[in-house]
């Protein structure tokens, strides 16, 4: 690239990770007032990438183009530049970053770069989420495809669109671009443990749907051996084991069918990468119920790239692990036997955000066959940047989230009790900074972001009209100090993972 062209992108304020050349183009972005601003240069108007759009000026002898950063133009700039594009992940280990902000990729492609070996998922978020949030997946992948830009993220990155309940959730995820479907059947099974009285699971067999399945009872009970041996020793699969497995997940398994095969015939086979995900189920996925799901998506022609079971323990949002380690390590270990053994998928932990003290466990567990999903811990960060900057606002948010509390966790594995946590009046800076370092407040924040961003109120009380505005322009204000923190407290998710991917790599070489 020739150094004037440089500089004329460098003059209009381009970041200069950012600038990259398209045809005879070249085009980067800049932080503008309150957001990015996708800039281009060329000769000639007609050799700008096409369908970018704004406001052209003549410059060093050619025009500059400064433009929003909107839809039209993150779709112009995915089409110059292939890289900004989603694209698939496939069984490399991987790590799903949410962004209920829009403004964090920066921050995360610091700490993907500095924990080599995960293919980042820079796009993620959940059909719950964009609800809440007021957004789109459209939405979602632009904010993506700006930050990866910006920061210059060249090798490429998923977009998930999780937790995928309806055939339209997934439509809105096939339009914005995404490459990752997560389908959570979760609506389709039954409050039942897979140790359930006899009577209930009795009940919940009678009345399953054989012709979705396409099966029929007796080839249901002559499907299954009696063990399978895993690499990691043998699994027994006890008759009433199996039963108890499709009395629950047998309507799952056929919701789950429509929602993969309605992805082939839209987007093609090999053209997605698709995730089954039951880890919001009241009660523990057992291995035998591992066994069942697999056995019969793959009956009935279903391919799949990670599988979300629930796990013994809990997985709260925004807070460590609750539960013996050992145990967990343990569960992990035996879903990713099956996994290996019944087709080589990665497992996938959701709920993934600040789970410190297991991953090293997971990793281990999974031998980096593994995703990892965070999502509102960027919001967390981002709130405490709020709180280091601009307690004012904090102080503003956490009577919000008081107010929402009991609203907000209603779909939410969070344990916090308001009676435990100070109350809205009178904190100091030092006060609001702490909220962040506690569980119970952390989680009280975690899950009240809709009516902090969104103004999604529930409670009767007047909204705080604003907020959610303020917040994004005070984040866009700090937005360095906020990169700089994501990216250190992301990189402490990534580094076991990376760790052992570079152990694997170096493995192989030897
Ligand atoms: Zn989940």
């Amino acid at each position: 690239m020739h150094t004037e062209v440089l500089e004329v992108l460098e003059a209009a304020g381009a970041v200069e990770a950012s600038i990259s050349e398209a045809g005879e183009a070249v085009v980067g972005i800049r932080p503008g007032a309150a957001g990015w601003e996708p800039v281009a240069w060329a000769r000639r108007p007609d050799l700008l990438p096409a369908g970018l759009e704004g406001e052209a000026t003549e410059s060093a002898g050619g025009v500059l183009l400064v433009g929003p950063a909107d839809a039209r133009n993150a779709a112009a700039l995915r089409r110059a530049l292939p890289w900004l594009a989603p694209r698939l992940v496939g069984s490399a280990a991987s790590v799903g970053t949410g962004d209920r902000l829009g403004i964090a990729t920066p921050g995360h492609v610091t700490a993907f770069r500095a924990n080599p070996g995960l293919v980042p998922v820079l796009a993620q978020q959940s059909a719950r989420e964009l609800s809440r949030t007021g957004r789109t997946f459209g939405d979602v992948v632009d904010a993506a495809t700006f930050g990866a830009l910006a920061a210059g993220w060249r090798d490429g990155f998923g977009a998930d669109a999780d937790h995928l309940k309806t055939i339209a959730d997934i439509d809105g995820g096939i339009a914005a671009g995404c490459t990752m479907f997560t389908a959570d059947p979760i609506e389709l099974v039954p409050n039942l443990a897979a140790d359930a009285p006899v009577a209930a699971i009795d009940e919940a067999f009678g009345v399953i749907p054989w012709s979705g399945l396409e099966d029929d009872h007796a080839a249901f009970a002559a499907r299954y051996p009696a063990r399978l041996d895993l690499d990691t020793g043998p699994l027994e699969l006890p008759a009433a084991a199996i039963r108890a497995a499709a009395a629950r997940f047998a309507p799952a398994v056929v919701h789950v069918v429509a929602m993969y095969r309605h992805l082939l015939g839209t987007v093609g086979r090999g053209g997605f990468d698709f995730e089954v995900a039951v880890d919001e189920i009241l009660h523990r996925t057992t291995p035998v119920d591992h066994v069942y799901l697999a056995t019969e998506l793959r009956r009935l022609g279903v391919d799949w790239i990670g599988f979300a079971p629930r796990f013994v323990g809990r997985f709260e949002k925004g807070i460590d692990f609750l539960g013996d380690s050992a145990e967990l390590a343990a569960d992990v270990g035996v879903h990713a036997a099956i996994a290996r053994a019944m087709g080589g998928y990665k497992i996938s932990v959701h709920s993934g955000s600040d789970k410190f003290s297991v991953y090293d466990g997971i990793a281990r567990a999974t031998r980096g066959a593994v995703h990892l999903k965070t999502s509102g811990t960027s919001y967390l960060v981002a709130l405490g940047t709020i709180a280091a900057t601009e307690p004012a606002l904090m102080a503003r948010i956490w009577r919000v989230a008081l107010r929402e509390y009991s609203t907000a966790r209603a779909s939410y594995h969070v344990s916090a009790v308001l009676s435990e946590v100070p109350g809205a009046d009178g904190l100091t800076p030092a006060d609001l900074a702490a909220l962040l370092t506690r569980s119970n407040t952390r989680e009280i924040l975690h899950v009240t972001y809709g009516a902090v961003l969104h103004g999604e109120t529930h409670a009767g009380a007047a909204a705080d009209a604003g907020l959610g505005a303020d917040f994004r322009t005070a984040i866009w204000r700090h937005r360095d100090r906020y990169w700089t923190e994501l990216a250190g407290h992301i990189g402490r998710h990534l580094d076991p993972f990376s760790r052992l991917a570079a152990g694997a790599a170096e493995e192989a070489n030897s």
